[in-house]
C-alpha cells in the first residue's frame, strides 16, 4: 500500500517513508491509497487473539512493507510487555442508562494517547531503517497536554532519537504540567511557550517546513520527525483500536454480527474520531459519529454549516486537551470526501493558513452530515455530567469524556433509531482531578494537585494510579519558557546547532 499527500496526489511513498517522514514537504498529510475492507468473517478470524495479535494483523493491512513478523514485536513490545494496565488494553464499561464506554486510558501516561505514542517509536525507528535514514530522529512535538507525556513516554531513552516537547505556559492542567516537567530520560526536553496550543502547534509547523532548519539538522546528522497525530504512524494503532473494540462487542454479545452502533468522540485535533471514520469505511458498521466540543466549537460550527472559521476567540477550558482552534486531521477525511481532490485540498487549506476560513460546497456538507454530527458544552455543562453519571454510577469520568457524555445523551434522546451507543473514554479522571473533584464535592481552598488526589479517592473508591501519586516525589527537571518567535532558536540552541 502506497500513501499520497492530500495536497499532491502523485506524490506516493511506502508507509515506512510517510512514519518517518510525519508530514509531507509540501505540507499535505499522508492519506493511504485505498482502504482495506473487512468482511464478517474477516472479524470473526479476530475473535479470541490478544490485542497485540489482533493489532499486528490489522497493522499488517496498512503497513504493507513491514512483515507481519516485524509488526508482532512491535505490537508485543507495545501493548503485551506490562505498560498497560490492564491485560486487554482497552476496556468496556457501560453505564445505567446503556452507553458503553471505550476505556483508552489505561496506558502509562493516563490518557488514550498512550495507545499509539507506545508503539510509535517502534515503528519510527524500524521505518527509518526501511527508508535508509541513519540521521538522528528528532521527534518536535506541540502538545494541548496528553500528546506530550504520552510522546516522552514513548521515545525515552529510545537509541537514535530525540524529542522535544512544547505546551502552553497556562493551557494545561497542572497534573499535565507536572507529568511533563518530571520527566526522565536522557534524550528529552520540555518547554512552554507564552501563548496557546494553536501557537504551540504553529511554532513547530514553522520549524519543520523551514528549509533552512531542515539543512541545518542535516549538516548535523539529524532529521526531524513528528509525534502529531499528523504522522500516519499515530493515526494506524487508533483505527486499531476501534476495530478490536467492535470485535470485543461481538465477542461479549453486546453487538450481533452486522448489528449497528453509533460513536461519540470527544474531539481536538480531529485525529482520534478521524480514526473512527477509517474504522467505519473498513467494514465497522458505525451508524452516526458524534463528534463532541467544548466551547471552542469550532468543528460543531464546521459540521453544521461547512464553513470553518478559526477567526474567534480561544477559550481556555477544563477539557483542555480539546482547547484547538485548528483541528488539523479534518484535511484527511476532506481529501476522501472530494474523491481525492487535491487541488481543492490546497485551495482551501491556503485560504486556512491566510485568511483563516474556507467553506465547502453544500453537497459536500450533507455528506458529512449524512456520517457525523457536531455538539458543543460548556464547562459548567461538563461538570455536571460528571456529577450525574457519579451520581447514577458511581464512576468517575474524566471532563473530556464528559463532553463526550454530554454529546451522546442528546443525540440519543432525539435519534429516529435508537442504536447502542459507545463513548471513546480518553483520559484517566486523577488526570483532571481538580475539575473532577469541584464537579462530584468541594474542592478545599488549600489543597494542592496531590491532596486532590487523595480527596478524590477517599470519595470515589477508584484508586489513583500510580504514574501519578509517584510524582509527587520526582525532581522537577524542565522550567523553560519561550514565545513563539524564539522556539527556533531554542530548538537550535538545545540541539547544539549553530
Ligand atoms: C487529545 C485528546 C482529545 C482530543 O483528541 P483528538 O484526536 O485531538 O481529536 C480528547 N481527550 C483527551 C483526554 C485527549 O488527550
Amino acid at each position: 500500500m502506497l500513501y499520497h499527500s492530500t495536497r499532491n496526489r502523485q506524490l506516493s511513498v511506502t508507509a515506512a517513508e510517510a512514519i518517518a517522514q510525519g508530514i509531507a514537504a509540501d505540507g499535505g498529510l499522508f492519506v493511504p491509497e485505498s482502504i482495506p475492507e473487512l468482511s464478517a468473517a474477516d472479524f470473526d478470524a479476530l475473535k479470541g487473539l490478544s490485542y497485540a495479535e489482533r493489532a499486528a494483523r490489522l497493522f499488517h493491512l496498512y503497513l504493507t512493507d513491514f512483515t507481519l513478523d516485524e509488526l508482532r514485536e512491535c505490537t508485543n513490545a507495545a501493548y503485551a510487555s506490562g505498560s498497560f494496565e490492564t491485560e486487554n488494553v482497552q476496556e468496556i464499561a457501560t453505564l445505567a442508562d446503556g452507553t458503553m464506554l471505550l476505556e483508552l486510558w489505561h496506558g502509562p501516561t493516563c490518557a488514550f494517547k498512550d495507545m499509539a505514542l507506545q508503539i510509535l517509536p517502534h515503528f519510527l525507528t524500524r521505518s527509518a531503517k526501511k527508508s535508509g535514514v541513519d540521521r538522528e530522529i528528532v521527534i518536535l512535538t506541540a502538545t494541548s497536554g496528553d500528546t506530550g507525556k504520552a510522546a516522552l513516554a514513548g521515545f525515552k531513552d529510545v537509541p537514535g532519537t530525540r524529542i522535544m516537547v512544547f505546551y502552553p505556559e497556562d493551557g494545561v492542567s497542572s497534573m499535565q504540567k507536572r507529568q511533563m516537567q518530571t520527566q526522565e530520560g536522557e534524550n528529552v526536553r520540555v518547554c512552554a511557550v507564552k501563548g496557546n496550543f494553536d501557537d504551540c502547534q504553529n511554532g513547530v509547523k514553522a520549524i519543520f517546513t523551514d528549509p533552512e532548519m531542515q539543512a541545518a539538522l542535516a549538516a548535523n546528522g539529524m532529521q526531524f520527525s513528528s509525534a502529531n497525530s499528523i504522522n500516519w504512524g499515530r493515526l494506524a494503532p487508533q483505527i486499531v483500536y476501534y476495530v478490536s473494540a467492535y470485535v470485543t462487542m461481538l465477542e461479549k454479545g453486546i453487538l450481533k454480527p452486522g448489528e449497528r452502533f453509533s460513536l461519540t468522540v470527544p474531539t481536538g485535533n480531529f485525529g482520534n474520531i478521524l480514526a473512527a471514520w477509517y474504522a467505519k469505511q473498513m467494514g465497522v458498521p458505525m451508524q452516526h459519529l458524534v463528534c463532541a466540543s467544548n466551547i471552542n466549537r469550532v468543528l460543531t460550527d464546521f459540521i453544521r454549516t461547512g464553513t470553518y472559521n478559526r477567526n474567534r476567540e480561544f477559550h481556555a477550558t477544563v477539557s483542555p486537551s480539546m482547547d484547538i482552534l485548528i483541528s488539523s486531521n479534518l484535511e484527511r477525511l476532506l481529501y476522501h470526501m472530494t474523491h481525492e481532490d487535491d487541488a481543492q485540498i490546497r485551495e482551501w487549506f491556503g485560504a486556512l493558513k491566510n485568511e483563516g476560513s474556507y467553506t465547502i460546497p453544500r453537497e459536500l456538507c450533507e455528506r458529512i452530515q449524512a456520517e457525523f454530527s457536531g455538539s458543543f458544552w460548556d464547562d459548567a455543562q461538563t461538570k455536571e455530567m460528571i456529577g450525574k453519571v457519579f451520581g447514577e454510577n458511581g464512576y468517575l469520568s474524566d471532563t473530556h469524556t464528559a463532553v463526550g457524555i454530554c454529546a451522546a445523551r442528546e443525540y440519543q434522546a432525539s435519534a429516529v433509531e435508537k442504536l447502542p451507543m459507545l463513548v471513546a473514554s480518553t483520559a484517566n479522571p486523577y488526570k483532571f482531578g481538580n475539575a473532577v473533584l469541584e464537579a462530584v464535592d468541594t474542592v478545599p481552598a488549600d489543597a494542592d494537585e496531590y491532596a486532590v488526589l487523595d480527596l478524590l479517592q477517599a470519595k470515589s473508591g477508584m484508586c489513583i494510579p500510580k504514574a501519578l501519586a509517584e510524582l509527587k516525589t520526582k525532581p522537577v527537571r524542565f522550567t523553560d519558557s519561550v514565545a513563539q518567535d524564539e522556539m527556533p532558536a531554542y530548538v537550535k540552541a538545545k540541539l547544539g546547532i549553530v
